[in-house]
Formats: C-alpha cells, sequence, structure tokens
C-alpha cells in the first residue's frame, strides 16, 4: 500500500484539493489516509495530479517515485513539489523540523529540544483528561527510533517520504543520528 498513482476508474470521484470531479481515465493520485469511519483500516483521498503537486507535495513525490504508471508531465509536477514543499507544512507522520520554539521536551528522555534543533515528531494519544485525541510528540532524532520502536533506517527512510523543506545537510545530520 501507500500512496498510489492510477488512471481514474469512473468519473465519480471528485479531487480534495480543488473538489472538481475527476474525469474518468484521468492520472490521479491516491493519498493514503486513516480511514475515520473504520479504525485501523485505510483508504484513499483522490487528486489531480497538479492539484496535488500544490497541495500534497510529500504525498505525491513518494507515489511519483514508487508508481509503475507512466506520467508524461512527471518533470514539470516535480518542480511544483520542490517549490511547493518549501512552504509545505507536512501533513504525515513522522516528520522532522528544525524547533520553531524551545518550549517541547523530548517525549523519550524528558530534556529540552532547543529552538532551531531537528526534531522528529510522530503521532501520539494526548489524553485532555476526559477523550483522548491525537497530536504531535517530539523528539530528539537520536532518541526516535528506540522510543518508537523502529528501526532507524526504516524510521528515517518514513521521516524523509513525509518532509521536503530540509537541507541536504539537515538529512545528513539525521541519517547519522537516526541510523548511526
Ligand atoms: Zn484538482
Ligand atoms: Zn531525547
Amino acid at each position: 500500500m501507500g500512496h498510489t498513482i492510477e488512471a481514474a476508474k469512473t468519473g465519480r470521484a471528485s479531487c480534495r484539493s480543488c473538489k472538481q470531479t475527476i474525469d474518468k481515465g484521468t492520472l490521479r493520485l491516491g493519498e493514503e489516509v486513516a480511514n475515520a469511519f473504520s479504525p485501523g483500516e485505510m483508504t484513499f483521498q483522490w487528486h489531480h495530479l497538479p492539484c496535488a503537486a500544490e497541495k500534497r507535495p510529500a504525498a505525491l513525490k513518494q507515489a511519483l517515485e514508487t508508481t509503475d504508471v507512466e506520467v508524461t508531465d512527471k518533470e514539470e509536477l516535480l518542480k511544483t513539489i520542490e517549490t511547493a514543499g518549501k512552504n509545505a507544512k507536512p501533513t504525515s507522520f513522522p516528520y522532522a523540523e528544525h524547533a520553531p520554539t524551545g518550549r517541547a521536551s523530548c517525549a523519550s528522555c524528558s530534556e529540552k529540544i532547543d529552538k532551531g534543533d531537528l526534531r522528529i515528531a510522530v503521532e501520539t494519544e494526548v489524553d485532555t483528561g476526559s477523550f483522548a485525541r491525537k497530536g504531535a510528540a517530539y523528539l530528539h532524532p537520536a532518541c526516535a527510533p528506540e522510543h518508537t520502536e523502529q528501526d532507524g533506517i526504516d524510521l528515517f527512510e518514513k521521516v524523509k517520504a513525509n518532509t521536503l523543506n530540509l537541507e541536504d545537510s539537515d538529512w545528513e545530520v539525521l541519517e547519522e543520528e537516526m541510523c548511526g
């Protein structure tokens, strides 16, 4: 599974980005998301490819890298993805970012994560007292694999697929801390 690209089998679905119908036969991105009606199951939300490049750059990039479908305007889409990705806040966990403030502590070691430091955001249940909701927890890159009980390389690959707005030098640091 994962995000997918396919020619629309019917003309019934509409694009989540622009709300317009996706014509039968048009290539579309299926963004894999959790099914709100059926916990634990995944479902697809559909987007026109040019819309996805603007609104879902990380998902489309991942799908373009793995698809067997021939996408004729791939170069154009990748350019849009690159531009859009620089401004986009990641929407899927786990992702990496520079801490915008110094207020968060690492969910694993409880040490503060300094402003500007790279951190890994993962999804977690936040207990508000009366009900549990989903929220983000932050981790030092070096603490992340153990805390999430994942292999560092696997986790690094997932983070990389969800994050577009970091520099190559940031990825070198992350790779060393997570996989080293
Ligand atoms: Zn659209
Ligand atoms: Zn830590």
